[in-house]
């Protein structure tokens, strides 16, 4: 796994580098540090010894010792592209050309008043947990690659849940026939 350089701020404390007022090294290997787990030091001096770590997302990031312990880098970066995501979610929720798609997945499976619940929700098909956060949802389909125009997110089970493993865009057409028991389409997205 390639290792990912994350650009870090250099710590002064009182003028001095930190590293000179810490003395010596402390080992924090095995350590974690918010979505970081230090894998082992990797070299770092005029600032502080960094080291390697292991993210959750699966990246690697090499981080200055001091900006783990003071909880300035809690991730290889992903937090904050997370982050960015979510505030784009909240501010301007409507305007992602994914989130009308995932409302009405959401819908279909929990708004008892739409006429397909029936097809969904009301045949215990379920969104999972994770995709109550559009952020996730955004995250998770991005693998299925982009949407084609006018498609719309599909579970590959027809029997099974919304959720990772179990989605792909198919047209419209194709999901009316994969629709359980048959009736009429008017909700598709
Ligand atoms: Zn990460």
């Amino acid at each position: 796994m390639p290792i990912q350089k994350v650009p870090l701020p250099v710590q002064f404390v009182g003028g001095i580098c930190y590293r000179q007022k810490m003395g010596r090294l402390v080992d924090i290997t095995g350590k974690r540090f918010g979505r970081l787990v230090v894998v082992r030091r990797d070299g770092g001096a005029r600032h502080g010894a960094s080291w390697l770590c292991a993210c959750d997302c699966g990246n690697s990031a090499t981080v200055i010792g001091q900006n783990l312990k003071s909880g300035n880098t809690s991730s290889c970066g992903c937090a904050s592209r997370d982050a960015v995501v979510l505030r784009n979610v909240t501010h301007g929720k409507s305007r992602h050309p994914l989130y009308r798609c995932w409302k009405n997945m959401r819908q279909r499976c929990m708004n008892r008043r739409r006429p397909d619940y029936h097809c969904y929700g009301g045949r215990g098909i379920r969104v999972c947990e994770r995709w109550d956060s559009f952020a996730n949802f955004l995250e998770d389909v991005s693998a299925l690659g982009p949407r084609p125009n006018g498609w719309t997110i599909d579970r590959i089970d027809n029997d099974g849940d919304y959720k990772p493993g179990n989605v792909k865009w198919s047209t419209r057409g194709e999901q009316s026939r994969n629709r359980r028991p048959s009736a009429e389409w008017r909700h598709a997205d």
